[in-house]
């Protein structure tokens, strides 16, 4: 794995599968992003500052990165990133799809899609937490229009991962035996109705399709390869937007914890890269092709914890039951804050350059 490129490579599982990259294969990386950078007494988005200190640490190691901030669904990003790789870097050993976001306009119809988080066919009841005050509520969702589901899909789908590939592949820029991977959820069944029966999970569907014909697409051509990988649920600015998903994030950690198996985006891209991706590793698949680094989270008896508790978590016992104020710590130390050995008093500079 000598040549990495990441789209969506600044927080999250793109983050984490780059420093994975870089620090345990030594690979070349280029990370496509879309942060907001400083703008005078406004602080830049956290993914920007990642990103920096991605940079610092890899010149420090001598590693070779490269980066992008713009919109990556666009024409001009792919042929933007072709123009580095062929200048410098060489031809491309993985590509690594995490983008998420909640928009995006269509580089040849110009049409602007919005994705949605809604529950598919009838209203879906159950509890979340409010995060603005943490009471847990009961909320309900009213099912998504055709055209939601539409759009989702237009946003979140496979498409403009396979218009990365076939760009790539129409400037020669993927090497032999390249390898190309996505990121997709499944969960438990409380969850299902909104993520996968939902908008989000008709758009994994037609992930899970693109890989196989990518997979094909890339067997024939360079005798290489495309996976879905289904990860584990963690907090990312992108999962705690899902409604019901962040009492679910603070029922899973303890539930993993208490038999030792908790990961983060870290630890679970490292996992992923050495004992799939790495070179000699075999990739193990479930039925439908797909890598399934869910395994820890879907045992039997780690959501047999999460039922149990689930129905007995009100406001007054979310604190007690629950791990709601690690999640809150873990959703804050996304911006930067309440880490450990940061001098929060100090000042620091925040327009900083990439
Ligand atoms: P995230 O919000 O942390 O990261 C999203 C990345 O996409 C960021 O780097 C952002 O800059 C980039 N991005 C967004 N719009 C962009 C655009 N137009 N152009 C360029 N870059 C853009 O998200 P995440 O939770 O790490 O999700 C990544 C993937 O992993 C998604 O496919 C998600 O469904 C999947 N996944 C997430 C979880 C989870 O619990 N978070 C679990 C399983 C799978």
């Amino acid at each position: 794995m000598r040549n990495v490129l990441v789209i969506g490579a600044s927080t999250g599982y793109g983050l984490a599968s780059r420093i994975a990259a870089a620090w345990g294969f030594g690979a070349r990386t280029l990370g496509i992003f879309f942060e907001r950078p400083a703008d005078g007494v406004k602080t830049a988005s956290a993914g920007f500052y990642n990103t920096a200190a991605f940079h610092e640490f890899a010149r420090r190691d001598g590693l070779f990165a490269a980066c992008m901030n713009l919109d990556a669904f666009s024409d001009a990003a792919k042929a933007q990133a072709a123009e580095i790789i062929r200048k410098e870097m060489a031809p491309i050993d993985l590509v690594v799809y995490s983008l998420a976001s909640p928009r995006r306009v269509h580089p040849r119809t110009g049409q602007v899609f919005n994705s949605t988080l809604k529950p598919v066919g009838k209203p879906f009841t159950n509890k979340t937490i409010d995060l603005d005050v943490g009471k847990v509520m009961p909320v309900t969702l009213e099912p998504a229009s055709e055209q939601e589901v539409t759009e989702t899909v237009a946003v979140m789908g496979g498409e403009d991962w396979e218009m990365w590939i076939d760009a790539l592949l129409a400037e020669g820029l993927l090497a032999p035996g390249a390898r190309t991977i996505a990121y997709s959820y499944i969960g438990p069944e409380v969850t299902w109705p909104i993520y996968r029966d939902g908008t989000i999970g008709q758009a994994k569907k037609d992930v899970d399709a693109t890989a196989q014909r990518l997979n094909t697409k890339l067997k024939t051509k360079l005798d290489g390869s495309a996976y879905v990988s289904v990860n584990k649920a963690v907090v990312t600015q992108a999962s705690s937007a899902i409604p019901v998903v962040p009492l679910y994030l603070s029922l899973l950690p303890p539930a993993l914890k208490a038999r030792g198996l908790d990961e983060g985006t870290i630890e679970q891209m490292r996992r992923l890269f050495f004992d799939f991706l790495g070179e000699g590793a075999k990739i193990s698949t479930d039925e439908a092709g797909r890598i399934r680094m869910d395994d820890r989270e879907m045992r039997m008896d780690v959501q047999t914890d999460i039922t149990r508790v689930w129905p007995q978590v009100t406001t007054e016992n979310l604190r007690q039951i629950t791990a709601y104020e690690d999640f809150q710590r873990e959703f804050r130390s996304l911006f930067g804050f309440e880490l450990e050995g940061v001098d929060y008093d100090a000042p620091v500079e925040t327009d900083v350059q990439l």
